[in-house]
């Protein structure tokens, strides 16, 4: 069995030693001040040994990762109903692509276009301020990281507010349909606040480890949800984790996954291990470019891929 530390480390090296880093997402102003240079990369196996490379304990902007957590929320809220609301098949288009919201009557593909993400949000933010939901959603992630200092980037927040319009038009065109039920611009502010959580990749990997033990955080014994549902949302992350990159990232990597366009990615080898990977460059699908291949190199060398080796 290769050592775990010394492939992690590894591959930290070789990554900032590659000049190849793709580009920092321009779109939410705020982003585009991350440091091309970064990576970071955590590992956390089954028996909670953690190994980490590089900037593996800097926070970012976590982004549409913050996708697998509501989804885990809103699920644990409504249960299945979910489904009624936003599909779960892949897109086959950028993330914040419109086209198919007009044929499938105002509910998104799958949880995680920004679409999806939205009508997930819209269903935590039911019956509740928008603070509360969002508080829920930031406590949510504290108390499956063990980490109650993490916080969300206001600066991040604020940008993505100021240039959203792609969102909002979602937004507005949901509403029209009745998938959205409370004022536009209260799920908006929740979803954009969501998405603006800073975490490191330790962080990260931590608060995934219940997708990687059917549902259990083998830390604190604690079921998040069933096996069942764990099952199921690697299911969706692996499909659709990645936008329109989805089947390539399953190719080449072979682990259920979810990017966010602040370059990071929570990967999930069940039964494994919970890995967290940061670099902010991005290739053309808006999915972070080393971060992709350095999972294909973990995946390859410890022969995790969920596909065989
Ligand atoms: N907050 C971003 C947006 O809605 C999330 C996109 C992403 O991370 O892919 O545009």
């Amino acid at each position: 069995m290769p050592d775990l530390a010394g492939v992690v480390r590894a591959i930290a090296d070789e990554m900032r030693a590659r000049p190849d880093r793709g580009e920092v997402a321009r779109y939410i102003p705020e982003l585009a001040r991350a440091d091309p240079r970064a990576f970071g990369l955590a590992v956390i196996d089954a028996a909670g040994t953690v190994a980490v490379g590089g900037d593996a304990d800097v926070p970012f902007s976590i982004q549409s990762i913050s996708k697998v957590f509501t989804l885990t929320l809103a699920l644990g809220m409504i249960g299945d109903r979910l489904w009624r609301r936003v599909g779960r098949e892949p897109s086959g288009n950028p993330f914040n692509s419109i086209v198919q919201l007009e044929l499938e009557r105002g509910v998104p593909r799958n949880p995680f276009i920004n679409a999806g993400a939205i009508a997930v949000t819209d269903v935590i933010l039911s019956g509740h301020q928008p603070r509360e939901a969002l508080g829920e959603i930031l406590r949510f992630l504290q108390a499956l990281a063990q980490d109650p200092t993490i916080t969300i980037d206001e600066a991040v927040a604020a940008s993505e507010k100021r240039t959203g319009f792609r969102n909002v038009a979602l937004a507005n065109f949901m509403r029209s349909f009745g998938v959205l039920d409370n004022p536009v611009d209260y799920t908006l502010g929740v979803y954009f606040h969501h998405c603006a959580i800073a975490m490191s990749c330790r962080q990260l990997a931590t608060a995934g480890r219940f997708l990687a033990h059917s549902g259990r955080n083998p830390a604190t014994g604690y079921s998040v949800v069933s096996p069942e549902r764990a099952r199921r949302i690697n299911a969706v992350m692996l499909t659709c984790g990645h936008y329109d990159g989805s089947g390539e990232f399953a190719y080449r990597v072979g682990l259920p996954g979810k990017s966010g366009v602040g370059g990071g990615i929570l990967a999930i080898a069940p039964g494994k291990a919970s890995i967290a990977v940061w670099s902010p460059g991005l290739d053309a699908a808006g999915n972070s470019h080393l971060g992709r291949i350095a999972l294909e190199a973990l995946t390859k060398r410890l022969g995790w891929s969920i596909f065989g080796v």
